[in-house]
């Protein structure tokens, strides 16, 4: 288990907290202040307490040099804007610039400092570049656990430096998916669905080992339907996994899990907006058309298990909600998932970049347990794997506190 900031007393200390700053940005503004919005909590606790708190973050791809359009300075701006307090920047994150800003510093005071990935020592976990980097603080907290499955300097090789620290954001994630996955209430359901299995083959086969449900939606159900002998007609599906689907299939069953797909899907001609649609059984599949959204009598049916079910953990959207009407299963099960939640009968936890956006269009993505924001690492985690920054703050060099 990872320290907390329950277990250190702060005050004057020159904190250095890794944030994932990597938010959607268009035309040098911020699209999306989600991911700033969730560091609030840790950021004003640090301050409060009389840290002095210098924020780490890694933005975009700029391969190991400076990329003028891949500065954290906008960010470090919209910061300051919603924590409404000022917040400084220095133009690198390691070197005589970076110890300068920090050496000027007050308790309490904000700093910002330039994107980790301008210094190749970053991805490389240079183990020169990590000890730079801790030069400039007394601790570390890491609060990036969308950051956390790459094993990069500000992520694993500072941690070797200095007391490392989860912050609160990084711990109310790990709360989440180990109430999802390491000691779920049981029943537990996996909704995973999306567009391909070959993305989520580890995941799937992690899954049908933990869950007692698993619901398999969205294109990669055709796959799974293909290989048991449905003609699927043009639908999105991946001939080259019949077999995987199948020793899926055989896994689960060996492992005492449910595997539930579609009995009805939603197929159209032509993959467009507001296209002609009917909804037809996974028997009935037309050769000239696709299933683009899994139908109302598998979701019906699904709905229909929620009460004995006590913890739901879901990547995928059920169908193409991009394009309406194929939203139709997604949002349906997004509202009776988010009502069983409200009525404190399940825990529900969901995560995956697509998956947030469908909650977020569906209206119902504050009404989950716990949405995560973290993408890739979310999904690694799925597949049982620890994440390398995690273990990185399980390693006890602490002993202050
Ligand atoms: P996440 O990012 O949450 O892990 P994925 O990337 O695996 O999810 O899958 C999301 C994509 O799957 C979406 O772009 C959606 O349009 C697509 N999708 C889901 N069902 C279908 C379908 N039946 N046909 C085509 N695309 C689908
Ligand atoms: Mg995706």
């Amino acid at each position: 288990m990872s320290k907390t900031l329950d277990q250190v007393n702060v005050t004057g200390l020159r904190v250095l907290l890794r944030a994932d700053l990597n938010v959607p940005m268009h035309e040098g503004k911020v699209t999306d202040l989600t991911r700033v919005e969730r560091l609030v909590p840790t950021i004003r606790e640090l301050s409060e307490k009389g840290a002095k708190v210098i924020v780490l973050s890694h933005f975009d791809r700029p391969k190991g040099k400076r990329v003028e359009s891949m500065s954290l300075k906008p960010i470090a701006e919209a910061l300051a804007t919603v924590m409404n307090k000022p917040v400084a920047f220095a133009d690198d994150c390691v070197g005589p610039v970076a110890e300068e800003a920090v050496a000027k510093m007050q308790n309490g005071d904000i700093l910002v400092l330039e994107n980790t990935r301008f210094h190749a020592g970053e991805e490389e976990n240079n183990p020169e570049f990590a000890a730079a980097l801790a030069k400039l603080g007394d601790i570390y907290v890491n609060d990036a656990f969308s950051a956390s499955h790459r094993a990069h300097a500000s992520v694993v090789g500072i941690a070797t430096h200095l007391p490392a620290f989860a912050g609160r954001l990084m711990q109310a994630e790990l709360h989440a998916l180990e109430q999802a996955l390491g000691t779920p209430a049981r029943p537990v359901a996996a909704i995973v669905a999306g567009s391909k299995v070959s993305t989520k083959l580890d995941l799937l086969a992690n899954l049908v080992a933990k869950v007692d449900i698993l619901v398999i939606g969205g294109a990669m159900a055709n796959t799974f339907l293909a290989a048991e002998g449905y003609n699927v007609g043009k639908s999105l599906q991946e001939p080259d996994l019949h077999d995987t689907a199948r020793e899926i299939q055989k896994a689960a069953v060996v492992k005492g899990c449910e595997l539930i797909l579609p009995r009805d899907v939603v197929v159209a001609e032509k993959f467009e907006a507001n296209a002609p649609t009917k909804v037809v059984k996974v028997s009935e599949i037309p050769s000239n058309m696709m299933a683009l959204d899994v139908g109302p009598a598998t979701v019906a049916a699904f709905i229909n298990r929620l009460p004995e079910i006590k913890t739901i953990i879901w990547n995928g959207p059920l169908g193409a909600f991009e394009t309406k009407p194929f939203d139709a299963a997604t949002n349906a099960l997004a509202q009776a998932i988010a009502l069983a939640t409200k009525e404190g009968k399940i825990v529900s936890v969901g995560g995956g970049g697509d998956t947030v956006s469908a909650l977020k269009l569906a209206g119902y993505h504050e009404h989950m347990t716990y949405l995560s924001g973290a993408g890739g690492a979310f999904l690694e985690w799925m597949e049982g794997k620890v994440l390398p920054g995690v273990i990185a703050l399980s390693k006890d060099l602490s002993n202050i506190g």
